[in-house]
């Protein structure tokens, strides 16, 4: 069951929130102020977490600075009207969106569904980097067979590296899509990035070079990493 934790200090829509919610089969969990909503926070681990701006004893902002310290648990936060300025820095310190009070309870519904999606999606496509199908993939003259992890270009074996076959795997069959140094390092070689760490860009170079011609389907794209060319 997917725990959405709700920190609100007017009781009142704390209690519709939360029946509106466990409606819809959602294990809705409310703390009346910061404090214990960081302590809620902290000893459920919630999918989601919908917070107040006006708090008693710490305010949104302090609370979404203090989630945003440990976790990347999607935030949706609620301001009354004349709060736009505070909106903008909600956003800045990393909530996630935002609903103006007052609001019906069918458009949370809809924000919290979509927040909890993007979420899911994104551990989808981060399982399928980790977790590839075996599915055979080519490029021009370039066959790639994961499960053999086996390369040929121009029908002769590439001589790649356990890391440049994974590499090579990954940027092609995302063709388009733009990978940080970071991200490469984490899914490829299961390594946390440090600044200034040449791994990616050593191993993107021999690539480049064993591929001859093809090499230049690896894109740079600056400032991010690379990408393998959409045709
Ligand atoms: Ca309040």
């Amino acid at each position: 069951m997917v725990k959405v934790l709700l920190i609100e200090d007017e009781l009142k829509l704390a209690q519709v929130i939360v029946r509106e919610l466990e409606n819809v089969g959602y294990d809705v969990f409310h703390a009346p102020d910061g404090e214990a909503g960081l302590e809620k926070h902290h000893s459920l681990h919630p999918e989601l977490v919908i917070l107040d701006w006006m708090l008693p004893k710490r305010d949104g902002l302090d609370v979404l600075r203090q989630i945003r310290q440990q976790a990347a648990t999607p935030v949706l936060m609620l301001t009354a009207r004349n709060e736009e300025i505070d909106r903008v820095v909600g956003l800045e310190v990393g909530a996630d969106d935002y609903l103006t009070k007052p609001f019906s309870m069918r458009e949370l519904l809809a924000r919290v569904h979509a927040l909890l999606r993007r979420v899911e999606l994104i551990q989808q496509t981060i399982q399928a980097d980790f977790h590839p199908a075996p599915t055979t993939l080519t490029y021009g003259a370039l066959i790639l067979e994961p499960e053999g992890y086996c390369a040929t270009l121009d029908g002769s074996p590439l001589n790649l590296s356990h890391t440049e076959f994974d590499l090579l795997h990954l940027l092609l069959r995302n063709r388009g899509r733009a990978f940080s140094r970071a991200y490469l390092l984490d899914t490829v070689w299961k390594e946390s990035y440090i600044t200034g760490d040449r791994s990616v860009d050593n191993a993107v170079l021999r690539l480049r070079k064993k591929l001859g011609l093809l090499g230049d389907a690896i894109e740079t794209v600056w400032g991010v990493g690379y990408r393998w060319r959409i045709d």
